[in-house]
């Protein structure tokens, strides 16, 4: 069976964009912390499944709680890098950008003195206005970049982009890149599977037949994504708008259940393992 990539994005429940709208920078301290005990859950239910995935830790977080991020690597799983701030690529400038990136690498190598190789961008936000940041990431030392996901969304997206895998060439050299999961539809569009808000939102049969058919039809690995807060039903409910609050909260009482036959059905591992990366094998200049 092919092995598939599990992520997960450690991230508080007051991290994800939806909610910038509510909450500001300022006032996250202020709130609960609930990471650490989310964040838990899910080691557990790795452990039990004997899987180990990548995961895209918020330097904000690593710098909180050095103590989980130490505790993610002793159990053998990939610590990677989901930005300092959790702010969109797109309303930075490069030097920003840098300095973001910088800084998380930074609280990530403190917490567990581990660099991380591989980065996600806090939603997806790696878009045709923003590719400039790939080479920022050579730069900053990053192999891997998972942040650009090939489909139509009002926030993230570059439609068209390429659903698999494959090396980029930046200016300052090359990063593998690796889209979140995707089913072609027609030759225009592609509908995500990757998890996250469809996985919660959407029955679990639509996920599971989305991945068999990348398995079988494309002979692709698949590569999953969600968030410690998404397996949390009782976490404080933030979000306002009835489109924030769906896109947000809906699904939370189901989403265990549904990570845990994910785990079963499939088989998963971490991003490197999948595709460790092969410096001759470029494939696209940006
Ligand atoms: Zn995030």
């Amino acid at each position: 069976m092919l092995r598939n990539i599990i992520s997960v994005d450690v991230e508080e429940y007051f991290h994800p964009t939806e909610l910038a709208k509510c909450v500001r920078q300022e006032e996250w301290m202020a709130l609960p912390s609930l990471v650490e005990p989310q964040t838990r859950q899910v080691l557990e239910i790795f452990d039990r499944h004997r899987i180990q995935g990548t995961f895209f830790v918020l330097g904000w977080v690593a710098e909180r709680y050095p103590g989980l991020v130490r505790e993610i690597a002793s159990r053998g799983h990939e610590i990677a890098c989901h930005s300092f701030f959790h702010r969109l690529v797109y309303d930075l400038t490069p030097e920003e950008f840098r300095e973001d990136t910088k800084r998380a690498v930074h609280a990530i190598e403190n917490a567990c003195g581990i660099t991380p190789r591989a980065y996600r961008a806090p939603s997806y936000s790696i878009t045709k206005r923003s590719l400039w940041a790939l080479e920022v990431l050579v730069e900053c030392g990053f192999t891997h970049d998972s942040s650009i996901y090939p489909i139509e969304h009002d926030r993230y997206g570059i439609p068209g982009f390429g659903r698999n895998c494959r090396t980029l060439l930046t200016p300052s050299g090359p990063i593998v890149e690796v889209p979140i999961a995707t089913v072609q539809l027609s030759e225009q569009t592609a509908t995500p599977v990757g998890g996250g808000a469809y996985l919660r939102l959407l029955p679990y049969r639509y996920t599971a037949a989305g991945i068999r058919r990348i398995n079988d039809a494309d002979q692709q690995p698949a590569c999953m994504y969600f968030h410690p807060w998404e397996l949390d039903p009782d976490h404080p409910r933030l979000a306002r708008g009835l489109v924030s609050r769906l896109r947000t909260y809906s699904g939370l009482r189901s989403m265990k259940r549904k990570i845990e036959r994910l785990l079963s059905d499939f088989e998963f591992t971490t991003l490197t393992a999948v595709h460790p990366a092969v410096p001759a094998n470029v494939e696209a200049h940006i």
